[in-house]
């Protein structure tokens, strides 16, 4: 049976490294602030965005939200971000996707100052992230890796099979694995003979959005599988894409969904606006 990689409890250790740092800028009269802007009703943004601030406010950062409504025009989402920009309170700016049919989110994304870029979703730190000098790591393929680090499974020289790219996880997914010497193949919807492909994979991340997409049959015996998934089954219950009653029969590792990556996405976001804060403040350089 495969060990179960605990994201609720080591999203939790980092949220304590990150509040005391919180703590430790305070005592140096910086007080950490993030902005939260979501445009329209979608109830699944609304728990996104409800799961931010919680978060925010059990770490000790300042959190401001505006919600606007679906008719927000792109010129007056684009004077808020502008303003959020030049607003000493605010560190990092999170605008969370999807924005509804007719605003441009990538034209959006490009105007946040690249210091504030909590996400770090604009083409400035994609760059910087492709050298390997970045500042602010992607939220989600950051709190894989940091899983990975803390179940003690070794990146180096492993096959690493990432399913989905793209621009805010599959792709940068793959550029971390890398990075820490992966050899990584990147599978998408065109990709021919993917469950051969997956399983020689010891490393698999599936990043796809289909409930019951990754089968036991696509997973080599003891490799550690991470569900980045969040999808409703029939039943509408939350869950991943990888069919976890027959994959922990044959993984050596594996993240459970809800309860694997999504609690890290939250605390590698709260891990960003402290760096943002060190980084505005000449704490970074
Ligand atoms: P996305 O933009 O829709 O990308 C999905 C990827 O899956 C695409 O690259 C697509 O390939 C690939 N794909 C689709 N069908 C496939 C198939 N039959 N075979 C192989 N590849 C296939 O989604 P995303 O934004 O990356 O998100 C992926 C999932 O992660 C979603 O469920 C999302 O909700 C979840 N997510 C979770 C977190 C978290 O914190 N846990 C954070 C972000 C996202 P093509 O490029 O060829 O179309």
């Amino acid at each position: 049976m495969a060990k179960i990689i605990d994201g609720k409890a080591i999203s939790a250790e980092v949220k304590v490294k990150v509040a005391k740092e919180v703590a430790a800028l305070k005592g140096q009269g910086i007080s950490v602030g993030l902005a939260v802007v979501i445009v329209g009703d979608a109830s699944a943004s609304r728990v996104y965005v409800n799961n931010k601030k919680k978060a925010c406010e059990a770490v000790g950062i300042y959190s401001e939200e505006y919600a606007l409504p679906a008719s927000t025009s792109q010129q007056e989402l684009l004077e808020l971000v502008d303003r959020l920009n030049h607003d000493g309170k605010i560190h990092g700016i999170l605008v969370q996707s999807p924005l509804p049919k007719g605003l441009d989110e990538a034209a959006l994304v490009e105007t946040i100052a690249p210091q504030k870029d909590v996400d770090a979703f604009h083409a400035y730190n994609v760059g910087k992230i492709m050298q390997g000098k970045y500042s602010f790591l992607p939220c989600t393929p950051a709190g894989v890796m940091e899983l990975l680090h803390s179940a003690g499974v070794e990146v180096c020289g492993k096959r690493c099979v990432v399913i989905g790219r793209s621009d805010i996880v599959g792709k940068p997914m793959a550029m971390l694995l890398l990075h820490q010497n992966g050899t990584v193949t990147i599978c998408h919807s065109r990709t021919q003979n993917l469950k051969e492909i997956c399983r020689e994979a010891d490393i698999l991340v599936s990043a796809v959005g289909k409930a019951a997409f990754v089968t036991g049959d696509m997973i080599k015996p003891g490799a550690a599988v991470i569900d980045v998934g969040m999808n409703r089954n029939q039943e509408g219950k939350l869950c991943g894409d990888v069919v976890f009653a027959e994959a922990e029969k044959v993984a050596g590792y594996i993240t459970p969904v809800p309860g694997g990556v999504g609690p890290m996405t939250i605390a590698m976001l709260m891990k960003n606006t402290v760096t943002a804060a060190k980084l505005q403040n000449g704490i970074l350089p």
